[in-house]
């Protein structure tokens, strides 16, 4: 049997909905369920395989998007949500019950500072932006995915019509450099 790579890739993806306005996203709690409002759709939906998104139980991917973070807030048991790792550029606040990040926040200087990363899967909404593209692809090697079996995994993200990358799309490496350039003064902000 292949290995999953997310369950809103393995069967093919399907596409958001352009007049979509948000929805909530829930823990898997059974109870108490920490609950985010998330005010629109999301932008820059991804298949992500860094060591740091949250997965769901078997997938080799994460799928994270991000949001502006003043239409992201927290509607129910909030007091269950801690940060999982204070140190990293993104904290990702997760629950303490069932362990699913409800959503990643940066708080120092950094070129996506303002915009929130979320999981979509988490609502049972219809309509959210669909997986755009695979990044940091090679990263499942680095958590012990045999790199024997990682062409086969770049071939089921094109069959689904999925660019891969290595880091993150060329669009969005370019705003990080260009960020990157402006604070050193090499380019106008
Ligand atoms: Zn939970
Ligand atoms: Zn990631």
């Amino acid at each position: 049997m292949a290995p999953s790579i997310h369950p809103l890739i393995d069967n093919g993806i399907t596409k958001g909905s352009e007049s979509f306005t948000g929805g909530t996203l829930s823990c898997l709690c059974d109870t108490d369920k920490v609950e985010v409002t998330l005010g629109s759709n999301v932008l820059h939906n991804h298949a992500c395989g860094c060591s740091k998104c949250w997965k769901p139980e078997g997938a080799l991917f994460s799928v994270v998007a991000v949001i502006p973070r003043d239409l992201l807030s927290v509607t129910a048991n909030e007091s269950k949500l801690s940060i999982v790792d204070e140190s990293a550029a993104i904290q990702r606040h997760a629950c303490t019950g069932c362990g699913t990040h409800l959503y990643g926040r940066i708080e120092k200087e950094h070129p996506f500072k303002g915009l929130d990363f979320v999981h979509v899967e988490l609502s049972s909404e219809k309509g959210w932006q669909e997986p755009q593209f695979a990044a940091f692809v090679s990263s499942i090697i680095e958590q012990g995915f045999d790199p024997k079996g990682i062409d086969a995994i770049r071939g089921k993200f094109k069959s689904v019509g999925l660019e891969t990358y290595d880091a993150l799309s060329p669009p969005l490496m370019d705003a990080i450099a260009t960020w990157t350039a402006q604070k050193a003064g090499k380019l106008p902000s």
